[in-house]
């Protein structure tokens, strides 16, 4: 089969590779569509752990598709059954899967970050997560690229939860990326009065045009003035900038909420935080990673259902071959979903 391997850093290659094959209680989907993250690019860009010249490896987790090859002793699913993919999975026994959060297991595993993922025709899905469930039958009215755009949208969803939005409150998301854009819907769609701010004024105003009921926020500090000096309710960074956690600690009203949900690069902790405006504020500061197999389930509903459309969010579609291109446009931030399509 056709597949983008990585092969350390910056060293993508469209290759032949062996197609697999379902052994006892594995799964083989036929890939339909599969969208590029900005944990590829990091992965891509920076090196991932594992990854190397002799260990190459096929990225993508965030896809949809066929169910191809059902291996022996595997129940519940039919071939040509459509289906999505969560790609967490954890050990299933520990306390943290027991409780749901297969995505928090000290054990957990991921497909297409340390095991072979989705920028191929064909991917293997191992027999922990076939019997763990995170194969997710699909209704026909979720097209396979929506399908595929579900898992950052699951993430988001997870430290929606966590920010705890009301209908009413105002809500301030930093950063104008899909991740930002996918928490503004959900805040909206929460009844939020909602914020985006972002230094890119460009990003700002292409948001707009995708969710016009968002107030476009230029300098941060404006937030207090709009607010009658009350500050944002909830505040949610979806960027790796540290003085945007620092900063929205101080923005935050009374009560509030702050969500870190985009990870700061190691050589940027630890980030100065002002303990005491927590203390004094009585703030809820939380930060969230991956989704869980139930929220990931929860927000294919919203899809299948209609009340959230994310089909604005897919800038560009693209065949595997033109996968370079599509990482280039992720590296530079044009556009937001490059998807790639099957044929
Ligand atoms: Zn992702
Ligand atoms: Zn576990």
């Amino acid at each position: 089969m056709l597949a983008v391997r990585m092969y350390g850093v910056d060293d993508t290659r469209l290759e032949n590779v062996e197609t697999p094959h379902a052994k006892y209680g594995e799964i083989v989907i036929k890939i339909a569509a599969a969208a590029i993250c900005g944990t590829d690019v990091r992965m891509i860009t920076g090196g991932a752990k594992g990854i190397d010249s002799e260990h190459p490896k096929i990225l993508g987790h965030e896809f949809a598709g066929t169910v191809f090859e059902i291996g022996e002793g595997v129940e519940g699913y039919h071939l040509g059954q459509r289906v999505a993919f969560a790609p967490n999975f954890g050990c299933g026994i520990c306390n943290n899967c027991v409780k749901g959060n297969g995505h928090l297991c000290a054990d957990y595993k991921a497909t297409g970050i340390n095991i072979d993922g989705a920028f191929a025709e064909y991917c293997l899905i191992p027999a922990q997560a076939v019997r763990s469930g995170n194969i997710c039958p699909i209704d026909d009215n979720i097209s396979f690229e929506q399908a595929a755009i579900n898992e950052p949208l699951s993430c988001v969803y997870n430290g929606f939860e966590h920010a705890d939005i009301r209908p009413g409150d105002v809500v301030l998301v930093v950063g104008a990326g899909p991740i930002g854009i996918m928490h503004c819907a959900l805040a909206l769609m929460a009844g939020a009065v909602v914020y985006l701010n972002d230094i890119s004024k460009d990003r700002l105003e292409e948001a707009k045009k995708l969710y016009p009921k968002l107030n476009l926020l230029y300098n941060i500090d404006d937030i207090m003035e709009l607010t009658d000096f009350v500050g944002a309710d909830a505040i949610i960074t979806a960027c790796p900038v540290p003085s945007v956690q620092s900063k929205a600690i101080e923005l935050a009203a009374v009560g509030g909420r702050v969500i870190f949900f985009g990870g700061i690069a190691a050589k940027n902790e630890p980030v100065p935080i002002d303990t005491n405006l927590i203390h004094y504020k009585q703030l809820i500061v939380s930060g969230t990673t991956r989704a869980s197999l139930y929220q990931y389930r929860r927000t294919l509903q919203f899809i299948s259902s209609g009340v959230l459309d994310v089909s604005p969010l897919i800038s560009k579609r693209l065949s595997l071959k033109d996968f370079s291109e599509g990482l280039d446009l992720a590296k530079r931030g044009i556009g937001l979903k490059n998807v790639i399509i099957m044929e």
